[in-house]
This record gives structure tokens, C-alpha cells and sequence, in this order.
């Protein structure tokens, strides 16, 4: 009976998510993708942030978000807008060489569309959908990718104040000839002070109060112009940080000859491009060092997605938690990322605030990837091939009602009480109908025949 009551509540449910989910729409929605660079999710906990709990309480929240390796800048940005892991979207780090053509990327040299055109991002897609998008600063959004910029973008340039960078945000939102209804927007903070002082330093806190006054200015700033009830808002990060030490050092001059090799990325995840018998350089790389993974390319673990492209060198070292990779020497920075990307210090964390999200929800975690199907579902875009899965991430959606384990342990413990409870009256109402049996008064006839027991 009670098996009957949960099966019919789950089959109800289903019935009204198809009933939802196919009722969107998506003519006029608004959204507005913010990364605050380097925010790992544990700073959640190491400040109040007023301003972000706001949306929080009013919005969804994701605790973690399962980022691609390698955990850096580039790849991650790259992959919250192509939903490709790095393999596939083709920018396999912050730095990278083409041997095949003799081209190299870097943070400063990264206009060449060649790095970008093996993925379209979202706002291309946007646009050639019939929309206008808006590119502030976010990694590649002053690129000509498949000969496209955003319809309306800023040249990188990293002392443009947070203030004027949601100043354009606003107008391009507003525009009265053509306002756009995409937006991307991004900041280097946490992660520069992260990197300089460390996530555990008191720096860090301060910043991260500096970030809130941020969120605060851009709420501000959409409820002036009236944007802050129409606009979707998805606030995230790259990637986190892990606190570094300069006890931490793995040095590669003690292990191996410069002459053997070209390091196409530092550290945390060092790129190798050997210069003689690859054989050879992995062997004296493997002995380095304890705290450091060395894998040919081919033996790179599936998970890290992390192979099939002709811009990931032969020889991969990956540097344990908090380690670093140099050459020789010591080192001055605190804080890193870079690292496995399974490791929690590496995960950021995901809200998101508006109409089409439900309010006051909170999961545990979303891969970054799922985040492309979810926008390309909020602005009503047909996807491009991607790695990423709706499915991971509907339930953000208020439009999508979903069944979670505390749903689905309130429904048992609800039909069980609902059960007992019929059950009581029944045998109540039983008692009551059945007529009481009168006692049988024993009659005691005379048996003046009986023989006396005794004689
Ligand atoms: P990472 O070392 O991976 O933390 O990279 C963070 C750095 O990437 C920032 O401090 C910026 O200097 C750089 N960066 C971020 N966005 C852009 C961009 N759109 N164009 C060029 N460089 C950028
Ligand atoms: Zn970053
Ligand atoms: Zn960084």
C-alpha cells in the first residue's frame, strides 16, 4: 500500500516536469554570466558576503563546481562558454605552442584566432541566432572567433575598474538601438590576491569583502535601470586556490639537463616538449621527484579529458597539492591553481539569480561544462556540439520541478503516516460496529438423578 502511495507521488511529479519543462519561453530572457576569477567555493565560509547572500536566498546555489583540468584561467573560461572539455575546445592551457605551425598562445598574445576557432563560444552562437551579446573582458571575447567578436566588447586590459566594466555591461543591456540579451563579465580578483598572499592570509579576507562590495555595486547598478527583476544573473569562478610554500619546491635542474627539453607551461601542470629521445627525458623525469605525477601523453588518466589534442605536449608533470615546479630557485607567490581538478581547493562555486531560476534552492555540485546547455536552454539557443549534460543541471531552473532525496524521504514518511493512520480508524471503526456478545447467564439445572461423588 505505501510502495502504491510513493510510486503515485513520483509518477505525479514527473507528470508536472514534462508539463513545465516544455512550457518555456524564451523570447525576451536576459542573462548576465560574471566570473570573479580564482573564487573557490570554501570562501563561502570565510566571509558573510551580504550582497551575494542576497541572491543566494533569492536565488540557487551551487557548493561545487567540478571544473576542467587543467584547473587554470583559459581552459575554464573557455569551457563555462563552449561546454568542451580542453581536449576539445583546443585552449589546453594559459600558454601553449603549436609545434606544426611554430605559434605560441599566452595571457598577453592571445588575440590569434587560430587557438579559439576549434569550438564556437556562446555569444557567437547568440549571435548567429538573431541576438546581440556583450563581452566584458571574459577571456576570448576580444578575439575575432570564426571572424565574430560580441556585438559589443572591451579590449582586455586589466586595470579597467569593476565599476566601468558593469557601466558597459548596463548600457549594452539598455542600448536603445540594439540592446543585447547576453552578457559576459569578469574580474581578476580573487585571484590575483590569492596568488600573492594565499587563500588562508588575512589579504585574502579583505578581498574578499572588496568582491562583495563588487556584487553590491552591480545590483545597485540593475536596480537603478530597472535590469535587476529582468536580468538572469549567473555569478561563478574558474577555478580555486591552494595555499603554496616555498618548502613545497620540486626543482627540475637537479633531475635533468635544460638541454633536453622546453617547458611550454610552468607550474603546477608543466608541459614537456622534449628535445631528445622522449624515452629518455621521461625517464629522468619520472625519478624526479615524489610530489610530482609524470605521464607520456598517451598514459594521461581519461578522467582529466586531457589527450586528444595536438596542442598537449608529449610529457605532462602535474604537481601534487600546494607543490610547485621550477627550474631552480625558490619561489614568491602563496597561492596556486593548476592542479587535479577532483581536488576540492581547485572547485568553484556557481549562483545563479533571476526569473528563470528557482529561488532559495541549493545543490551540492554541477560540472562547469553543464553550465553551456543550461544557458543555451535559459536564452532559447540550439547547442553546439558539447561535452556538457542538461540533465545535470535542470533542476536550477524554476520552470523544472524536481524530486530531491529530502522530497523524496517527506513523501515516504508522509504516505507511511497517511497509511497508519487509516489503518487506526479502520480497526477503530471495526470495533465499533461489531454488537457486543451478552453473557450467557449459566443455568444451573437441578439434577436430583446425579449419583453423590461419595457414597
Ligand atoms: P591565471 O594565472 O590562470 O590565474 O590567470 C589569471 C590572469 O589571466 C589574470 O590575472 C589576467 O592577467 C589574465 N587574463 C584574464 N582575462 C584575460 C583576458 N580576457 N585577456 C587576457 N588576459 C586575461
Ligand atoms: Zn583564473
Ligand atoms: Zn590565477
Amino acid at each position: 500500500m505505501s510502495i502504491f502511495w510513493i510510486y503515485f507521488m513520483l509518477f505525479v511529479s514527473a507528470f508536472l516536469e514534462c508539463l513545465c519543462s516544455s512550457t518555456t519561453n524564451n523570447s525576451d530572457v536576459k542573462l548576465l554570466l560574471v566570473s570573479f576569477d580564482g573564487f573557490r567555493a570554501s570562501y563561502l565560509e570565510l566571509y558573510a558576503f551580504p550582497n551575494l547572500q542576497k541572491m543566494i536566498t533569492s536565488g540557487t546555489l551551487v557548493k561545487h563546481v567540478n571544473n576542467v583540468f587543467v584547473t587554470k584561467t583559459f581552459p575554464n573560461h573557455y569551457s563555462i562558454v563552449t561546454g568542451r572539455f580542453a581536449e576539445s575546445h583546443g585552449v589546453v592551457a594559459n600558454t601553449m605552442y603549436d609545434t606544426a605551425t611554430n605559434k605560441s598562445f599566452s595571457t598577453f598574445e592571445d588575440k590569434d584566432p587560430f587557438w579559439w576557432n576549434e569550438a564556437t563560444p556562446i555569444w557567437v552562437t547568440n549571435q548567429q541566432q538573431g541576438h546581440k551579446s556583450g563581452g566584458a573582458m571574459w577571456p576570448g571575447t576580444d578575439v575575432f572567433i570564426h571572424n565574430t567578436t560580441p556585438s559589443y566588447y572591451l579590449n582586455y586590459n586589466y586595470s579597467t575598474p569593476f565599476s566601468k566594466r558593469v557601466d558597459h555591461i548596463i548600457e549594452w543591456f539598455t542600448n536603445s538601438t540594439g540592446p543585447i540579451n547576453f552578457g559576459t563579465l569578469y574580474w581578476e580578483e580573487p585571484d590575483s590576491t590569492g596568488h600573492r598572499s594565499g587563500p588562508d592570509s588575512k589579504e585574502l579576507k579583505n578581498k574578499l569583502k572588496e568582491v562583495d562590495n563588487n556584487i553590491g555595486y552591480l545590483i545597485d547598478q540593475l536596480q537603478k535601470t530597472g535590469l535587476w527583476n529582468t536580468v538572469n544573473i549567473i555569478i561563478t569562478s574558474d577555478h580555486g586556490m591552494a595555499q603554496c610554500s616555498d618548502k613545497k619546491v620540486i626543482q627540475l635542474d637537479n633531475c635533468i639537463g635544460r638541454g633536453n627539453y622546453t617547458r611550454v607551461t610552468n607550474s603546477p601542470v608543466a608541459a614537456i616538449l622534449p628535445l631528445s629521445d622522449v624515452n629518455y627525458v621521461y625517464k629522468l623525469l619520472s625519478n624526479c621527484d615524489t610530489h610530482m605525477k609524470v605521464y607520456l601523453k598517451e598514459d594521461i588518466p581519461d578522467r582529466f579529458h586531457y589527450k586528444h589534442n595536438k596542442r598537449i605536449q608529449p610529457i605532462l608533470l602535474v604537481a601534487d597539492e600546494g607543490w610547485t615546479i621550477v627550474q631552480n630557485g625558490s619561489i614568491t607567490q602563496l597561492g596556486d591553481h593548476g592542479y587535479d581538478n577532483a581536488l576540492p581547493s581547485m572547485h568553484p562555486l556557481l549562483v545563479a539569480y533571476g526569473p528563470v531560476f528557482k529561488r532559495g534552492y541549493k545543490i551540492n555540485s554541477i560540472n562547469n561544462i553543464d553550465i553551456y546547455p543550461l544557458m543555451c536552454r535559459v536564452l532559447g539557443l540550439k547547442e553546439e556540439p558539447n561535452n556538457g549534460t542538461f540533465g545535470n543541471v535542470r533542476c536550477l531552473l524554476a520552470s523544472e520541478s524536481c524530486v530531491g532525496l529530502p522530497d523524496v524521504i517527506g513523501i515516504v514518511i508522509g504516505s507511511l503516516m497517511i497509511l497508519i493512520t487509516v489503518l487506526c480508524l479502520l480497526i477503530l471503526l471495526k470495533k465499533r460496529a461489531t454488537p457486543r456478545r451478552a453473557f450467557a447467564r449459566l443455568q444451573l439445572q437441578d439434577d436430583d438423578d446425579d449419583d453423590p461423588l461419595i457414597d
